[in-house]
């Protein structure tokens, strides 16, 4: 085939493939056009995830009538003049692109007005085809709207995933910016329900709390450290406030949303020794330095960023993190130290950890060291145990055939409880109507993850319905819960909810139902009667798999006639 230069609308195709990858992206590019237009107030509006309708109202600077048409052509901007222009950006486009990319993939109209201009005007595109400008009446300010996202692309079409997700990544996005500008009042409704709305009063912990609820809200870490011109400020949780992925952490650069997993690993790095393995902190960090010392322009979404000086930057996020936390984290009590150390590393295994008492009953103490292999328990399976009693209102203290055993009694109970709850999921589980239903309001994006899985919660005894906005009614709760505030029992669930990362919905299952069970479980800090101290060591013996919590948590730690011997010199160590 001989080469040709692609005709137009094929290359405006191409180039909008880079930038709008899907609805979240066009209310991106929206979003940041209504900022850089300097807007107190930016109203967005989407339908059908963004499909059907994504409209963008602003009370920015305007576009005049002359200029409409050439905002929407390709590489067209005012916010660039000179090539010099590029290495100190301080809006957040520059390239030109997103209202031509948008308008070669979708309906898309613009009604502007600058505040100076007596009446306004409008332009409507469709797939890439300019119509004329007219003169229309407007408030002061600019009005995007785009239909039939992708509709002339079908290819794009197919790769968007369900409302549900498009819906979220414009919630994540919408509620991410409105963090990042506190000072623009930021309103999202999604098919007429209201999703994110700031004030504009510059008060970040109320976003805070609409995107995680005001208990997480009120937990959260404020970071704010200068280090001569790099300042990092904003939010990250306190070490007991976890989540199994990376995704709750958030970065800023100069008010650009950044996706950088070198930042990302500096921020969970900073939470080293604090966190287990496998669990990553919630954070939304700005970092803000002199527009020169970032170059903006590596990527067409514009989504990453190269620094120049690197290492800089990433050493000061993580002193400002390592600072914010160790202010805040209570310094953990060592125990007299009775470390134990193995004199031959064939013994490592069956070291006694000295534990730290983190003074904190009821709440997980967060370990750090993985879970430690048990080689004399071999089969996964322990022998019996004779109960000889209950240490620190957290451990049982047992002896078995070969030594001590001792059972960190809320890892323990939580295994019962688990494949309790496995066996019964076949049957329907026992739920516990509430004399009293009760009402529980949740942030917007777990809403909809958990109205996704009300069949499931059904399921595991949990009578949860639709309540209005964002808002659900519990009637009952699984048995096992009983007791329990039944508010804080379904946050607990939804807590974790991540909906791409397990697309197996029995998988899906046995997370919930480690999660029920884990908010079931007798807490560290509870004293046991005789009489369950002994019930929770029976019922432990007759799990499957009784030597680590359904999290992975050892349950127990064997002290073996042999070490003990050691240890007391009866018999040489070496
Ligand atoms: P860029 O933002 O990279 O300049 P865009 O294609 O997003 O490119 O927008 C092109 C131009 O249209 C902008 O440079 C700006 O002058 C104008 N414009 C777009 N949206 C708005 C808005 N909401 N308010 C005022 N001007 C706008
Ligand atoms: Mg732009």
């Amino acid at each position: 085939m001989p080469i040709l230069v692609l005709p137009e609308d094929i290359a405006s195709q191409i180039a909008a493939g880079e930038v709008v990858e899907r609805p979240a992206s066009v209310v991106k590019e929206l979003l940041e056009n209504a900022l850089d237009a300097g807007a107190r107030t930016v109203k967005i509006e989407a339908r059908d995830a963004g499909r059907s309708l994504i409209e963008v109202v602003d009370d920015g600077v305007g576009v005049p009538a002359e200029e409409l048409p050439i905002a929407l052509a390709r590489h067209a901007t005012s916010k660039l003049t000179s090539a010099e222009d590029l290495f100190r950006i301080d809006s957040l486009g520059f390239r030109g692109e997103a209202l031509a990319s948008i308008g070669s993939v979708s309906r898309l109209t613009i009604r502007s007005r600058p505040a100076e201009a007596e009446i306004g005007a409008r332009l409507h595109v469709d797939a890439g085809q300019l119509g004329e400008v007219e003169p229309v009446g407007s408030p002061p300010g600019t009005m995007v709207r785009v239909q039939s996202l992708f509709y002339n692309v079908p290819a794009r079409l197919k790769f968007l995933k369900t409302d549900t997700t498009e819906r979220r990544h414009i919630d994540d996005l919408v509620t991410r910016y409105a963090l990042a500008y506190p000072d623009v009042r930021i309103q999202l409704t999604q098919d007429g329900r209201e999703v994110v709305q700031s004030s504009g009063q510059g008060d970040r912990r109320e976003i805070l709390a609409q995107i995680y609820g005001s208990e997480v809200a009120r937990q959260m870490l404020e970071v704010d450290a200068v280090h001569e011109d790099l300042r990092v400020s904003g939010f990250i949780s306190p070490i007991s406030l976890t989540r199994a992925n990376r995704r709750e952490i958030t970065i800023f650069v100069n008010g650009r949303w950044v996706q950088d997993p070198a930042l990302t690993a500096a921020i969970t790095q900073a939470y080293r020794t604090y966190l287990m393995v496998g669990r990553y902190p919630l954070a939304v960090l700005f970092i803000g330095l002199p527009p020169e010392r970032v170059d903006v322009n590596v990527h067409p979404a514009k989504a990453e960023v190269r620094f120049r000086d690197r290492d800089r930057v990433f050493a000061g996020v993580q002193r400002a993190v390592r600072r914010a936390l160790l202010a805040h984290t209570p310094v953990p009590e060592l125990s007299p130290d009775v470390r134990w150390r193995p004199p031959r590393s064939e013994a490592r295994t069956e070291t006694w950890r000295g534990e730290r008492s983190w003074g904190l009953p009821g709440v997980d103490a967060p370990t750090e060291e993985e879970p430690t292999p048990q080689p004399t328990l071999t089969g996964g399976e322990i022998p019996l145990l004779r109960l000889v009693g209950q240490v620190g209102a957290a451990y049982l203290v047992a002896e078995g055939p070969d030594g001590l055993y001792l059972v960190d009694q809320h890892a323990a109970h939580e295994r019962v409880l688990f494949e309790r709850f496995m066996a019964q999921a076949e049957e329907t589980v026992v739920s516990q109507t509430l004399l009293e239903p009760a009402t529980v309001q949740l942030p917007p994006a777990q809403a909809r993850l958990l109205e996704d899985q009300l069949p499931t919660l059904d399921r595991l005894g949990f009578q949860v319905e639709p309540f209005g906005p964002a808002t659900f009614r519990v009637r009952g709760i699984p048995g096992v819960l009983s007791g329990l505030d039944p508010g804080a029992a379904l946050r607990s669930l939804v807590e974790d909810f991540a909906e791409d990362e397990t697309p197996l919905q029995a998988e899906r299952e046995a997370r919930l139902i480690a999660r029920v069970c884990k908010r079931a479980a007798v807490k560290a800090g509870q004293a046991l009667s005789e009489e369950e101290q002994r019930a929770l060591l029976h019922d432990l013996e007759r799990c499957e798999a009784p030597r680590t919590c359904p999290h992975g948590r050892p349950t127990m730690i064997h002290l073996s006639v042999d070490l003990l011997e050691r240890q007391f010199g009866r018999r040489g160590s070496r």
